[in-house]
């Protein structure tokens, strides 16, 4: 298993696919200049199924999220996830994507084992899009989610993130419009894990501050504690159910303490939390022909030393090196 000195247990793996992307978000990558891994560097499709399989098998991993960068970039995607599925035990099996090409490769991800996926949209208007994006894709992404649903990749679920002065006014919108194609929205708070370092606590907009605007619209009843468990969102019901919306509050409200994340990078590192200042070299030791159990031995210290909680909004708080992209969000 994977257990830390607080008592925490990582059953969910984030893998990263690629550190590469389509889109430009400004609070996650520069406009351009940002440097991606070498291609030599990046686990190939067997080496990413033979450290998924070691974390499955004997590290007790039970969900298994492929993210990036843009994941569906990575071309073996359908047959890393086939192989994936094809585990035992099996594990659960999503994507956190951006929704381009979801339109061509649902149907594929679903036969291939998909269970969910999480698409990120954080604007309804196409020119707040190409603001936020820096490209002219958003017909793109609401053909993937259409594409996700009737493959049956479900529930959907949305992702995103607000912006001040670029799409703050839109949660009440984005919520009313989730609710009606029974998507499940969830608000992240902004995190400073952008390659240009451009977070800035106090233009941040808060998880208060997404409620207030919600609660305008919306009467939103707190979904009881005891059913969130690890779940990093804390979740409502939308006047009374059964829809509910979710916020991530990462910054203003952690929940380090019940954290069950493991994660690996495109490049073949864990890393044990999104904030960690360290990683642990996998994927050396495996090109240098360690077996399954010492890779299995490597992981398990990985986990060990994992601090109690990322302390954002510390004034201690060091952003990692590698962006949100490179890790894997
Ligand atoms: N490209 C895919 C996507 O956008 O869904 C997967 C990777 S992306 C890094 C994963 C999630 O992280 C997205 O929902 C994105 O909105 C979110 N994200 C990226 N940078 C962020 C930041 N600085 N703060 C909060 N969330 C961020
Ligand atoms: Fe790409 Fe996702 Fe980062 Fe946007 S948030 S630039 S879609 S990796």
């Amino acid at each position: 298993m994977l257990l830390d000195t607080f008592g925490r247990r990582a059953v969910d793996l984030r893998v990263s696919l690629t550190d590469r992307c389509n889109l430009r978000c400004t609070y996650c990558m520069p406009e351009q200049g940002l440097q991606w891994l070498a291609k030599p560097d990046l686990l190939t499709d067997e080496e990413i199924v033979r450290l998924v399989t070691v974390a499955v098998r004997d590290l007790g991993v039970q969900e298994v999220r492929f993210t990036g960068g843009e994941p569906l970039l990575r071309p073996g995607l359908v047959g890393i996830v086939q192989a994936c599925a094809a585990l035992d035990p099996r594990p659960e099996l999503s994507l956190t994507t951006n929704g381009i090409g979801l339109a061509r490769t649902a149907a594929a991800l679903r036969e291939a084992g998909l269970d969910r996926v999480n698409v990120s949209l954080d604007t309804l208007d196409p020119d707040t899009f190409h603001t936020l994006t820096r490209r002219h894709r958003h017909q793109d992404v609401l053909d993937g989610l259409a594409a996700a649903e009737a493959a049956g990749l479900t529930p959907v679920k949305l992702n995103a993130v607000l912006m001040r002065g670029v799409n703050e006014d839109e949660a009440p919108a984005l919520l009313a419009w989730c609710l009606e194609r029974g998507y499940e929205l969830r608000f992240i708070e902004q995190m400073p894990l952008d390659a240009q370092h451009g977070w800035d606590r106090s233009s941040m907009i808060t998880a208060e501050e997404i409620l207030e605007r919600l609660s305008a619209r919306f009467d939103l009843t707190p979904e009881p504690s005891a059913t969130r468990g690890a779940a990093p969102a804390e979740r409502w019901l939308v006047d009374g159910g059964p829809g509910r919306v979710g916020v991530i509050a990462s910054v203003t409200r952690p929940f380090c303490r019940a954290c069950d994340r493991t994660r690996l990078t495109a490049d073949g590192q864990v890393r044990d939390c999104l904030f960690a200042t360290g990683e642990t070299d996998l994927r050396t030791a495996l090109r240098s022909g360690a077996d399954d159990a010492e890779l299995a031995a490597r992981w398990r210290t990985a986990m060990w030393g994992k601090k109690a909680g990322a302390g954002i909004d510390s004034p201690e708080f060091h952003q990692p090196d590698r962006p949100m992209s490179a890790i894997g969000g």
